[in-house]
């Protein structure tokens, strides 16, 4: 089993139905558990910030599957979703990305983990860091504390959105 940390982001045709949406189907990922998820975060667009908020959480599974599996698993989710790939870092129903995938280090052209990004994404770093031990040295040779101190702070608000009831 391989425990690893999946970002979820939505700015696009009600987030928070979106992130619903994606975590119940999360579950259904064969030879993988979901263990918890953080609270939700809304946060500023980063990169193209002529866009609504995002609302951002961390998931963490624990997987059998290899790497690529797990992303084709993810982005089947994103295409049931309705996900569609116009504009880089423009506006979306659901991002599933892998943030970290156990201790590991890889780049295939497919899939690098961690995510290329992670070190400099508070929305990312944030709920990341409420679900996972500030001590854990990433694949990149910090500290998740560490890191979190040199990244820029975009807003970055924890909400009491839930991930697992219907409502607001
Ligand atoms: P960003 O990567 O900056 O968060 P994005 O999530 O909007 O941008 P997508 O359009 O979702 O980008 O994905 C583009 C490609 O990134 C995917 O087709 C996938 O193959 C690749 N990719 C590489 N590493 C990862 C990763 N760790 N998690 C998810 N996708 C990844
Ligand atoms: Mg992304
Ligand atoms: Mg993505």
């Amino acid at each position: 089993m391989i425990s690893c940390y999946i970002g979820l982001g939505s700015n696009l045709n009600k987030p928070a139905a979106q992130l619903r949406a994606a975590c119940k189907s999360l579950r259904t990922i064969p030879k993988t558990s979901f263990i918890c998820a953080s609270s939700v975060y809304r946060t500023s667009p980063v990169g193209k910030i002529d866009q609504p908020d995002f609302l951002n959480a961390v998931a963490k599974l624990d997987t059998k599957l290899p790497g690529l599996s797990l992303l084709d698993a993810l982005q089947e989710i994103e295409n049931i979703q309705g996900r569609t790939r116009t504009e880089r870092w423009g506006a979306r129903n659901i991002d599933l990305d892998i943030l970290l995938f156990g201790d590991q280090a890889f780049s295939f052209p497919r899939l690098t983990v961690p995510h290329p990004r992670l070190h400099l994404r508070m929305f990312m770093l944030a709920p990341l860091l409420e679900i996972c031990d500030p001590n854990k040295r990433l694949p990149l040779g910090c500290m998740l504390k560490d890191v979190i101190q040199g990244c820029s702070s975009e807003k970055v608000q924890k909400t009491s959105i839930s991930l697992f009831e219907d409502g607001v």
